[in-house]
């Protein structure tokens, strides 16, 4: 049987300020870096399609000096295989769990 590992974005919810700042030390960056990437997405694909790649998000973490290696490997493990998919399996969730967060502290 396949262990289903959660995956770690669906656990964002659940964490309290102090975890939800060691994730973000894991992670290499800001929480406003990354809903930066988000909102840069959002622009771009309402322009271009997405072509299933995270070539937009790759130049956003370029253009930001950001450590690409491990945010992509990071986001495609939460499903964002592509650009797409970030905005619509990560963001959301990043969203939820950090608004709660801003309201509660
Ligand atoms: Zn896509």
């Amino acid at each position: 049987m396949p262990i289903l590992r959660k995956r770690q974005i669906e656990n964002l919810a659940q964490m309290n300020g102090e975890e939800l700042e060691q994730f973000l030390d894991s992670l290499a960056a800001d929480k406003e870096e990354i809903e930066e990437l988000f909102e840069y997405l959002e622009k771009k694909l309402e322009r271009e399609p997405c072509n299933d790649t995270l070539r937009f998000s790759m130049q956003f973490m370029m253009e930001n000096r950001l450590n690409f290696p491990k945010l992509s490997n990071w986001l495609q493990q939460n499903g964002g295989y592509c650009d797409c998919k970030v905005l619509e399996q990560i963001a959301p969730e990043w969203r939820k769990a950090f608004d709660r967060i801003k309201k509660t502290s």
